[in-house]
C-alpha cells in the first residue's frame, strides 16, 4: 500500500487575504522569532511576546493600535509587517436549538465549518482541521469532499476566535463561567493527518495567559490513524475519540476504510497504550448507529468484549443523513436497546443528541457546498492508498 496523503505540500504559507504573514497561530517560539525577524532586538523579544499573547488570547484584539501596552512606534512597526486580520464569515445560521454554523472563508478561498453548540453547563466548538478530507467514510458527508488542503495553526485557531468574537466572550478569567468552554476537533477533516498544525493550535488554545481551555475540555477524534495516537497523548495531552462504528472488521472496513490500514486490533492497542488513561481520562468510542448494519445485539456485546479493559465511553450518535447517503439512522428502540447492553457491561453510554439538523450542522453533515471539484470514492480511496 502507498503511504496516506499527508498534503503538506498542499498547505499554503501562513499569510491571510491580505498577503501579509499573520501573528495568529504561531507558537510562542515561533512568534518570538518572527518578532526577531522584524527587528525587535532578541533581548526583549520574549516579553513583547507575552504582551502580544495577551492581547491576542485574552483580550481578543484585532488591531495593533489598541495594544496600549506597546509604543505606538512599536504598534505601527507590527502592522506594516503582520496582519491580525480573521477570516471572512460567510454565512452564520443559528439553529433553532441555539447551536451556531459558522462558514470562514480562509486563504485561496476556501471555505470551512465550524459549530458552537451551546448546552446546560458548558458549550463546544466543533472545529475542522481541513478542507475535505482524505479518507472515505462512507456514512460521512464530508468524506465525499476531496481533501483541499490541511488547514494552517492559524487556521484552526482562528475558528476559536470567530466564535469568542460572536459569543462576545473576551477578557474574561478562567474562573468566569464560560460559554465556550471545550473545543472538539469533529468537524472537517481527519486531524492526525494534520498534526503539527493541530498540535500548535490546541497549545495556543490551552495556554493558561491566553484562551486557557484545559487539555481536558479538548477532544481529538480521529478515524483511527494508528501511529499518530500515542504522539496525540504526549504532544497534546487532550482527550481521544475514536471512530470506531463497527465490530469486525468486516464491516469496519466498509464503514471507515482506514481500517484496511490499520485493522480493529491494532487500533485498540494503541489505545489501550495512550497515556494518563484511568477513569477521569477515558476513551470516547464514536459509534454511529446505522440500520441493519452495525445496529444488532451480537455488535453490542461484540463491542464491549473488544474494549475489555481500557476505561472508555461509549457514544452512540445517530446517523445524521445527508443529500444522497447510504444509510438510514437506527430506531430509537434500538439505539436504546444497543446502549442498555453497553450500560450493563459497565461503560457509559450516552446518546448524541444531533444538534443543529436544521442548519446541517450536526455530526458528519458538514461539508463546504463551494466545494464542487469532487472526485470518486474510488479516486480518493486509491490516492490515499486505501
Ligand atoms: N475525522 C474525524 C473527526 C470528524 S467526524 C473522525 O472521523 O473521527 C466526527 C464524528 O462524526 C466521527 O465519529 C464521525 O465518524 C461521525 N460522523 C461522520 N458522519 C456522520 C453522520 N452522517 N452521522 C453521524 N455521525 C457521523
Ligand atoms: Fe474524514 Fe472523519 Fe468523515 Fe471519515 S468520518 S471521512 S475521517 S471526516
Amino acid at each position: 500500500m502507498s503511504a496516506p496523503i499527508t498534503p503538506d505540500n498542499l498547505t499554503v504559507p501562513r499569510k491571510d487575504v491580505t498577503g501579509k504573514p499573520t501573528l495568529i497561530g504561531l507558537t510562542r517560539e515561533a512568534m518570538r522569532e518572527a518578532l526577531i525577524e522584524m527587528g525587535t532586538p532578541e533581548k526583549q523579544a520574549k516579553m513583547r511576546v507575552g504582551q502580544i499573547w495577551h492581547w491576542l488570547y485574552f483580550k481578543g484584539v484585532t488591531d495593533f493600535g489598541l495594544m496600549t501596552s506597546l509604543s505606538k512606534a512599536y504598534r505601527a512597526e507590527l502592522a506594516e509587517v503582520f496582519t491580525l486580520e480573521r477570516p471572512e464569515i460567510v454565512a452564520k445560521q443559528i439553529s433553532k436549538d441555539g447551536t451556531r454554523k459558522y462558514l470562514l472563508r480562509i486563504a485561496g478561498g476556501h471555505e470551512v465549518e465550524v459549530v458552537y453548540i451551546p448546552e446546560k453547563n458548558r458549550g463546544t466548538l466543533c472545529v475542522s482541521s481541513q478542507v475535505g478530507c482524505t479518507l472515505t467514510c462512507s456514512f460521512c458527508h464530508t468524506g465525499t469532499q476531496k481533501l483541499v488542503r490541511n488547514l494552517t495553526a492559524g487556521e484552526i485557531v482562528a475558528q476559536i476566535l470567530v466564535a469568542r468574537d460572536d459569543l462576545n466572550e473576551w477578557d474574561n478569567t478562567p474562573f468566569d463561567k464560560r460559554m465556550l468552554s471545550n473545543i472538539v476537533l469533529m468537524g472537517m477533516g481527519e486531524p492526525l493527518y494534520n498534526f503539527d498544525n493541530v498540535r500548535d493550535a490546541m497549545k495556543i488554545a490551552m495556554d493558561p495567559e491566553g484562551i486557557s481551555i484545559s487539555r481536558r475540555r479538548i477532544t481529538l477524534s480521529t478515524s483511527g490513524v494508528v501511529p499518530e495516537i500515542a504522539r496525540a497523548g504526549e504532544e497534546i495531552g487532550c482527550m481521544v475519540a475514536v471512530s470506531f462504528h463497527a465490530t469486525t472488521d468486516e464491516v469496519r472496513d466498509t464503514l471507515v476504510p482506514i481500517n484496511k490500514r490499520w485493522n480493529i486490533a491494532a487500533l485498540l492497542d494503541a489505545l489501550r497504550n495512550y497515556p494518563r488513561l484511568s477513569n477521569s481520562e477515558r476513551i470516547t468510542f464514536e459509534y454511529v448507529m446505522l440500520k441493519g448494519i452495525n445496529d444488532s445485539d451480537a455488535d453490542a456485546h461484540r463491542l464491549v468484549k473488544l474494549i475489555e479493559g481500557i476505561p472508555a465511553k461509549i457514544n452512540l450518535i445517530p446517523f445524521n443523513p445527508w443529500p444522497g447517503s447510504p444509510y438510514e439512522r437506527s430506531d430509537w428502540k434500538r439505539i436504546e436497546t444497543f446502549g442498555d447492553i453497553v450500560n450493563a457491561a459497565g461503560y457509559a453510554s450516552p446518546v448524541r443528541r444531533p444538534r443543529g439538523e436544521d442548519i446541517m450542522a450536526a455530526c458528519g453533515q458538514l461539508k463546504s457546498e463551494t466545494e464542487r471539484a469532487r472526485k470518486s470514492r474510488k479516486q480518493i480511496a486509491e490516492e490515499a492508498g486505501l
